[in-house]
């Protein structure tokens, strides 16, 4: 049995994690302050003796015993980190300091939770590990995608200078149950404006691509990563089959069976093109390979937002 802390832990992909790691019988420590997560998605949990939740900002020093620790916190979808840029910088830079120094304190091996947007708006296509990014410092998407950098950058160095063990990994665009109704990004507002019978906010021709991953096939590959002996990353998460964003519009108007159409709206700025991961090295080193067809993930996510909207 390993102490895992997993902070952000009652967010969308927190809260799956905070599952699996149960179910394979870890104690879990769940540190989250709630500011985008809800305690509905770890209600379950919670009659667990082996589960934890310390209500808790990462911004600020904290201390537990552990083993493994996977920093997850910081607010994911646009809407969200946007609206307190300042503070989406400052947890993710100060917020990994104080996951690295209490990985440093307790021996605990550290994965830090990154994203294909360290890439930015990619002029290499799919992405590989090795691409450094095209990423604009000082747009709205900047205090995410630098702070994720930076975040990597520190990981990297307390590897280097205070041999910290690390694993970083780079999330591409997940999808699932649990993903809050009013997140704002592409698979939760299509499917929740289908359900409700309005039309699909598509921003700007609806022509840009993203690669889409079933939670269930991430989670399972950020625990083979942590578990891995020595491969620090980065290393791609994500399922390479890449759709533009009319196709999913399209693929969730069909699922649901909804009477609606799409309207268009202003394309917000920085917005990459396209994204793809290169999960060449995954399948390499970690044996990684999605099993969830989109069509499959969206039908269970479908589901999922029907009950959340009582219909
Ligand atoms: P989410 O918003 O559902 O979860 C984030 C969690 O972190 C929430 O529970 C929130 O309350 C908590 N949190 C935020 N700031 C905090 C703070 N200062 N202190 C303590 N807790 C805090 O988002 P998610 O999709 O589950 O993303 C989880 C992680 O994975 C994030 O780090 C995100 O950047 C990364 N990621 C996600 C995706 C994706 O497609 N879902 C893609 C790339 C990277
Ligand atoms: N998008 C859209 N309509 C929406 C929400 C998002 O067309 O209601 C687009 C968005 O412009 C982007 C893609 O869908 O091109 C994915 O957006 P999301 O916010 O899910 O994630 P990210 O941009 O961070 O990949």
């Amino acid at each position: 049995m390993l102490r895992c802390v997993v902070t952000g832990g009652a967010g969308f992909l927190g809260s799956h994690l905070c599952e699996r790691l149960l179910t394979q019988g870890h104690e879990v420590l769940c540190v989250d302050d709630f500011s985008t997560g809800d305690r509905r998605n770890i209600a379950h949990l919670e009659h667990s003796p082996r589960f934890h939740v310390m209500d808790h900002d990462v911004t600020q020093a904290y201390f537990a015993p552990a083993d493994r620790l996977y920093n997850l916190a910081c607010p994911a979808s646009p809407i969200h980190y946007q609206r307190d840029p300042i503070k989406t910088v400052v947890t993710n830079v100060e917020g990994t300091l104080n996951g690295l120094r209490l990985a440093k304190r307790t021996g605990a091996r550290f994965l830090q939770a990154s994203t294909s947007e360290v890439y930015g708006d990619p002029t290499v296509h799919p992405q590989p590990e090795s691409y450094t990014g095209n990423v604009n410092p000082i747009g709205p998407r900047a205090c995410y995608d630098e702070g994720k950098r930076c975040a990597e950058t520190l990981c990297f160095d307390f590897h280097r200078q205070a041999g910290v063990q690390i694993r970083v990994a780079r999330i591409f665009n997940t999808y699932g149950p649990r993903m809050a109704v009013e997140d704002g990004r592409v698979v939760s507002n299509f499917i929740v404006q289908a359900l409700r019978g309005e039309d699909l906010t598509v921003y700007g021709t609806g022509s840009q691509t993203r690669s889409f991953c079933f939670v269930d096939d991430l989670v399972g590959g950020l625990m083979s990563l942590m578990e891995h002996p020595t491969h620090t990353g980065p290393i791609n998460l994500g399922n390479p089959g890449e759709f533009t964003v009319l196709e999913l519009a399209e693929k969730c108007i069909r699922l649901t069976g909804a009477k609606v159409n799409v309207v268009r709206r202003p394309m917000p700025a920085d917005d990459p093109k396209q994204r793809r991961p290169d999960i060449d090295r995954a399948r390499a080193v970690l044996g990684f390979e999605p099993r969830i067809a989109l069509d499959v993930g969206l039908d269970r996510t479908v589901g999922y937002f029907r009950r959340e909207l009582g219909l």
